[in-house]
């Protein structure tokens, strides 16, 4: 696999930040374990060399948002292409530069497990830092989340997701939890509305990417 250090890119209409490829999970669907479609250009790259510093972070950022293509973005999303609570230090470092000097909405796209990672509670540190956490839900049942999602935390995965989520309602004014279609029942699906209706998020369904 080629790697390099494409650390923003334009997805949708966003500007993506990858700060890392670390992720505790390895889900069944996720694209990074199947080959890549060619509507992703930057497929290699997103495959980092090495966790860029938070001020090569916002070196990038900043070349970006003096290019043209910055008025087209809607907002600022922490994805990359592993898990970006990874690289936590990092994220809010760059959270706060963002804040500091743009006016786009921020965005971290999150397993949920972020607690876990890092031992503490996160989601009071995204206080006036993120507008939005998007949580991969995945499953309104721990065991078919497990099976999906293959947490190394095993059984500990799953409340600590909810957990987390019922925490970030409070801190970060939109909580996204998303399932991704296909992938369960329809029964579960229903399932997992409830349970985000019940926490206060939005229950977002995702495409899913057949390669
Ligand atoms: S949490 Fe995201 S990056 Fe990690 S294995 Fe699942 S889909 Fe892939």
């Amino acid at each position: 696999m080629k790697k390099g250090m494409t650390i923003v890119y334009p997805e949708y209409d966003g500007l993506y930040i990858n700060l890392t490829n670390r992720c505790p999970c390895a889900c069944t669907f996720c694209i990074r374990q199947r080959a890549w479609g060619a509507e992703f250009d930057n497929v290699d790259t997103l495959w980092l060399e090495r966790e860029p510093t938070a001020a090569e972070v916002i070196e990038a950022v900043k070349a970006e948002c003096k290019s043209e293509r910055f008025s087209l973005y809607k907002e600022f999303v922490f994805c990359g292409y592993g898990e970006p609570t990874e690289a936590l230090d990092v994220l809010l470092e760059v959270a706060r530069f963002l804040k500091a000097n743009y006016s786009l909405p921020v965005r971290v796209n999150t397993n949920g497990l972020c607690d876990l990672i890092n031992k503490k509670h996160v989601a009071p540190l995204f206080e006036g830092l993120i507008d939005t956490v998007s949580i991969s839900l995945n499953s309104g049942s721990a065991d078919v989340y497990e099976k999906t999602v293959r947490p190394v935390f095993g059984k500990d995965a799953y409340p600590a997701l909810i957990e987390f989520a019922k925490e970030a309602v409070r801190f970060v004014p939109k909580v996204v939890m998303t399932t991704v279609e296909k992938t369960i029942s329809d029964e579960d699906q229903a399932k997992c509305s409830a349970l985000c209706k019940e926490i206060g998020a939005v229950h977002r369904i995702r495409k899913y990417i057949d390669i």
